[in-house]
């Protein structure tokens, strides 16, 4: 039995918990691997009990980061096929992608592993996403805290409407930190026309299990216990440099 989404309806900015079948917009039917979504909420529980029992310990933080990402990315393997997201398809990498503090010292490692070139070409992007996002935060009133929840939620709309994408996106408009991108990037599935995500179009819908909001969780977890740090910021916000922030940044 398949169940075709209703792409019209606005209140379906995500899909879809339990339905048994689904189909994307080119009418193909992706049958929802079963199996492979039961083991892997079997794993990240048991991963969720070995994160709550470790001793705070960043290296652990970075290896149970790297098996959320590992586990998410079986299930969206199993159904990529079947979803419209494809390389250089890349409209979603100008919205702003919420991650939290042990997903950005991943990111950071990568940058850090970087050749130098590419380093700068990354800063000189992100001070200047930095700004804008300072300068969007500062039109709320009182303006938004952009370190939490709800301040990325009032200031992720205006954010979008400037169409600006991601410092790590490149000219080929392929993800320049692909292996450490944060878990948002990975699961972000759409089963719609990829029209639908581009600027003052869509909305698109996503395809979403409980296994997504699982790991979602799981990595704010991970960077509470292994890392010391609640925050949720836009990606860029990880890496104000110190003239950005006056404070300690994750480049330090
Ligand atoms: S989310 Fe949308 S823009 Fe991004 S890869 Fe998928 S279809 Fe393309
Ligand atoms: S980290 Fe990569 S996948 Fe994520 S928004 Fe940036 S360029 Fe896109």
């Amino acid at each position: 039995m398949s169940t075709l989404p209703d792409f019209s309806d606005p209140r379906l900015p995500t899909l879809v918990v339990g339905h048994p079948g689904i189909m994307n917009f080119r009418g193909e039917e992706i049958a929802l691997p079963e199996e492979l979504l039961e083991k892997a909420m079997e794993e990240l529980e048991c991963l969720e009990e070995e994160v709550e029992s470790t001793a705070p310990y960043p290296d652990f933080g970075r290896d149970a980061l790297r098996r959320v990402y590992a586990i998410v990315d079986l299930v969206g393997d199993a159904v990529g096929g079947g979803m419209s997201c494809r390389p250089g398809c890349s409209a979603c990498c100008r919205v702003m992608v919420a991650t939290t503090a042990g997903e950005a010292v991943l990111m950071g490692d990568k940058i850090a592993r970087t050749p130098s070139g590419q380093q700068s070409v990354w800063k000189r992007s992100i001070g200047e996403r930095n700004a804008l996002l300072d300068d969007l935060a500062s039109k709320n009133t009182p303006p938004s805290d952009l370190t939490v929840f709800g301040g990325l939620l009032a200031t992720c709309e205006m954010y979008e409407r400037e169409n600006r994408p991601c410092p790590f996106l490149g000219p080929d408009k392929l993800c320049g930190i692909y292996e450490e991108r944060p878990l948002l990037c990975r699961v972000c599935w759409v089963l719609t026309d990829p029209v639908d995500c581009e600027p003052g179009q869509g909305p698109p819908v996503k395809f979403r299990t409980k296994v997504f909001e699982k790991a979602h969780a799981l990595c704010g977890k991970i960077s509470v216990i292994h890392f010391g740090d609640a925050r949720v910021s836009p990606i860029p916000y990880w890496f104000r440099t110190e003239d950005q922030t006056g404070s300690k940044s994750l480049e330090s």
